[in-house]
């Protein structure tokens, strides 16, 4: 089963949970637990709001673009570090 990521909006609490596709969100449906200490001998529910917290699904192609070049022109040194990658004999596996 994939494992997801979760934040509380209000405290920042993170936390990971490992679910069934379909029960993604269940979490997100159930006020943050998490403990905030009010005096030194009590402390209350956050309660905050909590959300999943969404990862990039790959390495950012346009990040490279906006980063090192001023046009949409791939720079010639991703391109040769694919090509090195790809007929590495390091990885001879890789699906690049
Ligand atoms: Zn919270």
């Amino acid at each position: 089963m994939p494992t997801y990521d979760y934040q509380c909006s209000e405290c920042g609490h993170t936390f990971e949970e490992t679910l069934k596709i379909a029960d993604r969100n269940a979490p997100c449906e159930t006020p943050c637990q998490q403990d905030i200490p009010q005096t030194k001998h009590m402390s209350i529910k956050c309660k905050g709001e909590v959300k999943q917290v969404m990862h990039a699904p790959y390495f950012g192609y346009d990040n490279i673009k906006t980063k090192h070049s001023q046009n949409n022109k791939v720079p010639s040194w991703y391109t040769d570090k694919i090509k090195d990658l790809k007929n590495s004999k390091r990885f001879p596996n890789n699906n690049l």
